[in-house]
């Protein structure tokens, strides 16, 4: 095929094919608006992936993404601090926020245990959670995790961990499906199901 004759064509639609949700034919046809695209527009691209990459970091206290030490979420003094909602990823802090239901502020796992996938508890951000947890201030945990073997066992998990430290620990509502991921939950679905969250036993 011609991206064998190419070999700058094949390469980037390799980079392309590596990201999420990108097959072989998205990637083809990305790669083949950039070769028709002036080089202005793709060196805005080219830029805008490096730009991304040196500025953008983790938040010092919940792992959201920031370009300074604490994330926007952290630093507002509008949010209710006495609230912390555990997401496995930053995708879900946005599905959450734009259900406009929830004020308070987050603790990005990194994802959820998963033996199958090597995923242990020492991979997740679940120590820097217990470290926050035992702060006074903090009155309710609020666990968000995906509906999943693995979210139920990462929910499990975190709530017997977090059992000693005497705070309300909460779970969102079922209106996401089993199996589901927060972030292609409507907005609609998710505010529901953070207002009708109830205790974990
Ligand atoms: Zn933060």
């Amino acid at each position: 095929m011609f991206e064998n004759e190419n070999n700058s064509l094949s390469y980037l639609i390799d980079q392309l094919h590596r990201l999420p949700g990108i097959g072989r034919k998205t990637a083809q046809r990305l790669a083949f608006h950039i070769i028709k695209d002036n080089i202005e527009d793709a060196s805005e691209l080219a830029h805008a992936i490096l730009e991304v990459k040196s500025k953008i970091r983790y938040c010092n206290q919940c792992f959201n993404i920031t370009e300074s030490d604490k994330c926007n979420i952290c630093n507002n003094p509008g949010r209710d601090a006495s609230t912390i909602c555990v997401v496995e990823d930053i995708v879900d802090i946005i599905a959450i926020e734009k259900s406009n239901e929830y004020q308070g502020i987050y603790h990005v796992l990194g994802g959820a245990i998963s033996p199958l996938a090597g995923i242990s508890p020492d991979d997740l951000h679940i120590k820097e959670l217990l470290i926050r947890s035992q702060d006074a201030d903090v009155k309710e945990i609020l666990l968000a995790i995906n509906p999943s073997t693995e979210g139920e066992a990462t929910m499990i998990y975190l709530s017997k961990l977090l059992k000693p430290y005497n705070k309300r620990i909460t779970r969102i509502a079922s209106g996401v499906p089993f199996g589901a991921h927060l972030e292609f939950i409507d907005n609609g679905t998710i505010g529901r199901d953070i207002i009708s969250r109830r205790d974990v036993e």
